[in-house]
């Protein structure tokens, strides 16, 4: 593909990465250089300072694109770092889930991100606001709010989908449905008990298709409300998820909007973002549309149905 003139800057969290997704990541970086590409790379020492990193490269005129090899966290820290500079971006992915890049149709395949780089193919990438804090892919409210506190208060660097089962078993066990409105494009659409998902993109994690109809390019964010105040109703709302048919159901609200403002009577709801703990109620939440120029492969965009 025609680069022009400048340096790739590649950014590598050391810590999110199983030893295949590092050696990915390395192999990529040599095939650049191999291939007469002025790779500068940079191991991040903290999400900020990924976060400065991309803001750096976003700002200097003699950078051509930003690569970055991390999981969805490191991932979203960059896309915040780039906001607006019509830099492009080339994930090459190799945290736990890795949801945003499996959405744009790359994986951690050496072969595939290859073929994806030298395609060329670019899309814009929304990014939702909440609080004043990024996110590429999921926010949500409640129940999954709990499980990532209660993984990330243990965590050390890179996990596996094992670290999640004992939270998730944990929160199962104690977890009280919180009473939460939620007003979408001004108007309120809920005020009950409930668990409430905001997102740019279809996927989930462990496969769920939560926003099912979700597109990261169409300037929308979807929202999810589940209705909810008992295990029972909770369990069921899951096996219609996985079915894919729960955005129909009675005691679902699917939406799409462009701002969504979320408050509790409840106390300590907890909130995620992206896999890691949000921000805490109220929460804010917008759409800023066309935010960063990324590498999709020509299968990229919507999962399919
Ligand atoms: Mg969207």
């Amino acid at each position: 593909m025609n680069l022009a003139q400048g340096y790739i800057e590649y950014i590598i969290n050391p810590k999110s990465g199983s030893v295949i997704g590092k050696g990915t990541a390395k192999k990529f970086a040599n095939y650049l250089r191999n291939n007469g590409y002025d790779v500068r790379v940079d191991k991040t020492k903290s999400m900020e300072h990924v976060c400065q990193l991309a803001t750096k490269a976003a700002m200097d005129a003699d950078c051509s694109m930003v690569a970055v090899a991390g999981g969805d966290g490191t991932v979203r820290e960059v896309a915040h770092g780039l906001e607006g500079s019509g830099k492009r971006l080339m994930i090459i992915p190799s945290g736990t889930e890795n949801l945003l890049a499996k959405e744009l149709g790359t994986s951690n395949a050496f072969k595939r991100l290859v073929e994806v780089f030298e395609d060329g193919f670019i899309s814009e990438l929304d990014l939702g606001i909440a609080n004043g804090r990024c996110f590429t892919s999921i926010a949500g409210l409640g129940f999954d709010g709990d499980v990532i506190k209660k993984i990330s208060e243990k965590r050390k660097g890179h996990i596996t989908h094992l670290h999640y089962l004992q939270p998730i078993l944990q929160t199962v066990r104690d977890h009280e449905f919180p009473n939460i409105r939620v007003i979408v494009d001004d108007e309120e659409i809920f005020n009950g008990q409930g668990e409430v998902f905001v997102g740019n993109i279809s996927r989930y994690a462990t496969g769920l298709r939560i926003l099912r109809d979700a597109d990261f390019s169409d300037g929308l964010l979807d929202v999810c409300v589940y209705k909810c105040a008992s295990r029972i109703q909770f369990v069921k709302h899951y096996i219609k998820t996985i079915f894919r048919v729960h955005a129909h159901a009675d005691d679902v609200i699917y939406r799409q909007c462009k701002k969504i403002y979320i408050s509790s009577s409840s106390k300590n709801v907890r909130t995620q973002i992206d896999g890691d703990p949000g921000p805490e109620l109220p929460i804010k939440i917008e759409v800023i549309p066309n935010a960063v120029r990324v590498f999709v492969s020509k299968s990229g965009k919507r999962a399919e149905l």
